[in-house]
């Protein structure tokens, strides 16, 4: 198969399937999701991002139909449906289906997967962002389907010729972007926002982490400014799809490039770490 979509036991190719229209995630949004890269047939941090998945859930009394381990096999069979090994695998459990009433009654989730080629890269080269107020609100450590703010922003970057967009609070506290994690290098030390409310809990940005301090890099898990972000030695934007990237350019500004041999090391040791584990 070229793409693989999958829901509560049925698979066919993604533009083949349907949905029923009382799944609540049609009304409400009302679902948590995690993704990840496959190499090789080989999904990368799996069990980190099933792990999140299930903690999104429980933080929404949302039921995954099916216990961890028979979801790692699940997508660990599914992925072996497909033509090429290297892809982008999607998951994502929505409260259930009924008529359409904000309360719920405790049904099990309905499970969707979809499975598409990802192209495999270095991630060398730069990226450019810009800024963009974080409106959102004050759950974003949870995976949730709710990404209104997050879709605006995105495509405002696009527009304006950029990657991402980076969300700052009122007062200027930089939190994260639209679709990944953002960190700066000051004074040869990482600097990432901390794990509370109003970021995402990144896997690549605690593999960049535990790469840092690996690579005896100090880390601070603490708040940081616009001004730090436009002063930066570096920054430096994680995901799933992308691991790392450092931008060029924050609002047509040029930025980072200052710290060129630390920020090839980061990327190297990221690059390792995930060549490794997807290694046949
Ligand atoms: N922050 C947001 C809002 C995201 O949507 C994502 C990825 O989808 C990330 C951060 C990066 O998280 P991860 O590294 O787990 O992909």
């Amino acid at each position: 198969m070229n793409n693989l979509g999958y829901y509560n036991g049925k698979i066919g190719p993604i533009e083949e399937m349907s949905v029923p229209m009382n799944d609540r995630v049609c009304w409400f949004g009302d679902g948590v999701y995690d993704a990840g890269l496959c190499r090789n047939y080989r999904i990368f941090a799996l069990d980190e991002h099933i792990d999140r998945l299930f903690n999104s859930a429980a933080m929404l009394d949302i039921r995954v139909p099916l216990p961890k381990d028979e979801l790692r096999e699940l997508l660990n069979s599914l992925v072996r449906k497909l033509d090429t090994g290297d892809l982008f695998v999607y998951y994502q459990v929505t409260r259930g289906t009924a008529m359409r009433s904000h309360d719920y009654e405790p049904t099990p989730g309905n499970l969707w997967v979809m499975i598409k080629p990802a192209a495999q890269g270095d991630f060398a080269g730069s990226i450019k962002l810009i800024t963009v107020e974080d409106t959102r609100y004050f759950h974003c450590n949870i995976k949730t389907l709710n990404l209104l703010p997050n879709v605006m922003a995105a495509q405002k970057a696009k527009l304006a010729g950029c990657q991402e967009a980076v969300f700052y609070r009122p007062g200027g506290r930089v939190t994260e972007c639209a679709h990944s994690n953002v960190h700066i290098l000051k004074g040869g030390a990482l600097w990432t926002a901390p794990a509370d409310e109003l970021i995402l809990p990144g896997i690549t940005r605690a593999h960049l982490i535990r790469s840092c301090a690996a690579l005896g890099i100090p880390v601070h898990q603490e708040p940081f400014t616009l001004e730090e972000l436009f002063a930066a030695e570096e920054i430096l934007v994680t995901s799933s799809s992308k691991l790392v990237c450092f931008a060029s350019e924050l609002d047509g500004k040029p930025v980072g490039g200052r710290q060129p041999q630390l920020r090839e090391r980061i990327r190297q040791a990221m690059l390792e770490e995930y060549l490794e584990a997807t290694e046949v």
